[in-house]
């Protein structure tokens, strides 16, 4: 049908040609918490990876040159702060010349009690939903500023994520108040829960402060099979990123059960328990009721 073909160049010409040859946005972030947070403030057609995958120890990550090369086409970089990773300024030196914005900005830090980190911020800020507001916040100006145009757009989603998150919370709060007060402990690997445990009225036991630091030494086990004993806690837990044998240890040697897997850190894969930041906050509190409301 050679009559087609004037017509068709004709139709190319004036196609707005931008919208075939511009690459979508890209964003990377340090972990897979705040990717799941950007997807939802960014929408469809925003690209977001995680520089850490599904179940990794997020702290000390070491990034490969994979990881650069990955990375080094990004328009924006999201990362947690508060000393989350330590590793950050020489994976953001090793990409050149890419925006960055710091998600924990404007949250009130809790410190940390114990340990080489004693009195720097904990930076497992997330784990509240309040300061998770703040982040979507963060993550809505930081797209607007590289992506102007669709500014609307960021702030649309950012409010309608921000409903379903505060809309997340009441459950939650709800399942932990209907325990006896004296079961309101949670015992755990790292020192990850301080902002989750000061929200849902949980009083904190755990082996170590930070992963940062050493992991499950004699003294920190001894330590907290004597706050397990002493204040008769049913229940222990450890996280998804960490050897779970210093928290079993203490079950067996005071007789508490061990109550499963909290996820803090890192999120599972898309087929995994928790998928999403929400799922996150919802299994992990769930875990905790359960494991403390057990043998009741
Ligand atoms: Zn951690």
């Amino acid at each position: 049908m050679p009559s087609l073909r004037p017509l068709l160049l004709a139709v190319l010409a004036l196609a707005p040609l931008p919208a075939l040859a511009e690459s979508p946005l890209k964003v990377v972030t340090t972990f897979t918490v705040i990717a799941d947070m950007a997807r939802n403030v960014a929408g469809e057609g925003v690209e977001v990876v995680s520089v850490t995958k599904p179940g990794a120890e997020i702290h000390g990550y070491e990034p490969t040159p994979r990881d650069i090369v990955g990375a080094s086409d990004a328009d924006l970089v999201l990362r947690n702060g508060l000393g989350l990773e330590r590793w950050f300024e020489q994976f953001l030196a090793n990409l050149g010349d890419v925006p960055s914005a710091t998600l924990s900005d404007g949250v009130e830090p809790i410190s940390i009690t114990g340990g080489d980190y004693d009195g720097r911020p904990n930076p497992h800020a997330w784990m509240s939903v309040d300061n998770a507001l703040i982040y979507v916040d963060n993550i809505a100006r930081a797209l607007s500023g590289i992506d102007p145009e669709n500014a609307a757009t960021y702030a649309a989603n950012a409010a309608a994520y921000k409903d379903r998150l505060r809309a997340a919370l009441d459950p939650l709060k709800a399942q932990i108040t209907a325990l006896p007060q004296d079961r309101r402990w949670l015992v755990t690997c790292e020192g990850a829960f301080s902002y989750l445990a000061r929200d849902l009225g949980l009083k904190e036991l755990y082996l170590w402060p930070i992963n940062a630091d050493q992991q499950g030494t004699p003294r920190q086990v001894r330590a907290v099979i004597d706050g397990v004993r002493a204040h008769a806690i049913p229940a222990v837990f450890c996280e998804s990123t960490v050897p779970s044998d210093p928290a079993e240890q203490v079950a067996r040697e005071t007789g508490a059960a061990f109550g499963g897997v909290l996820y803090v850190d890192s999120l599972s894969t898309p087929d995994g328990p928790v998928p999403t930041y929400l799922d996150l906050l919802r299994v992990t509190t769930e875990t905790i009721v359960r494991g403390l409301t057990a043998g009741n």
